[in-house]
């Protein structure tokens, strides 16, 4: 649905969730079915790029010193190392970007710069997707085929770390179901029109 920014001031939503809570399908639906235009922000990082996923629309895949000079320039609202060597973060032309198309910024962000944004902007819509439990977490991980066992293997123990966070976020959501995910996440955005 289209936004009416008149109705629906600007707002930042932030969702955070550990690797297989089921986040990036979530994403996409919130995405088409919000009640208001979310803009996802396009996360830099100095990670490769997995198949499939398209430069400066899946993320701004940056070289470490492309990423430091950038960082220097003051260009991040947050940035995280989110796995060893690996550097994340939210540039803050990305929330401009949604503010000038009159849509909400939406960013995807691990809880290291979720935080960083709460202290920045007390007043975001903070949501934390967990899931329903470690064993449908691990069986999700693996369904995806894309990362190798050492990498899975890290992506749990920071499943089990994240999750100690959860009660910083304003809203918790259990993704049990897509769709009764979707739903709440879908209400818990409307209250704020
Ligand atoms: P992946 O490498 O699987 O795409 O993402 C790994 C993690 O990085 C996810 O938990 C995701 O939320 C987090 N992430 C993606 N973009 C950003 C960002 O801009 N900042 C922060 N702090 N974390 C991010």
């Amino acid at each position: 649905m289209a936004a009416n920014s008149a109705e629906s001031p600007f707002q930042i939503v932030v969702l955070s969730g550990p690797s297989g809570s089921g986040k990036t399908t979530i994403v996409e639906r919130l995405i088409r079915e919000a009640p208001v235009r979310l803009v996802k922000s396009v996360s830099a990082t100095t990670r490769s790029p997995r198949v499939g996923e398209t430069p400066g629309e899946s993320y701004y895949f940056l070289s470490q010193e492309e990423f430091q000079t950038r960082l220097a320039n003051d260009e991040f609202l947050e940035t995280a190392e989110v796995y060893s060597g690996l550097w994340y973060g939210t540039l803050k032309s990305e929330v401009d970007r949604a503010r000038l198309l009159g849509g909400w910024s939406f960013l995807e962000i691990d809880v290291q710069g979720a935080l960083r944004v709460m202290d920045l902007y007390p007043e975001a819509i903070t949501i934390f997707v967990k899931p329903p439990s470690m064993e449908v977490c691990e069986q999700r991980l693996r369904a995806r085929k894309t990362d190798s066992d050492a990498i899975i293997q890290q992506r749990l123990a920071k499943v089990q770390h994240e999750l100690s966070f959860a009660d910083r976020y304003r809203h918790q959501v259990v993704n049990d179901t897509l769709d009764h995910a979707i739903q709440e996440i879908l209400g818990i955005l409307d209250s704020y029109r």
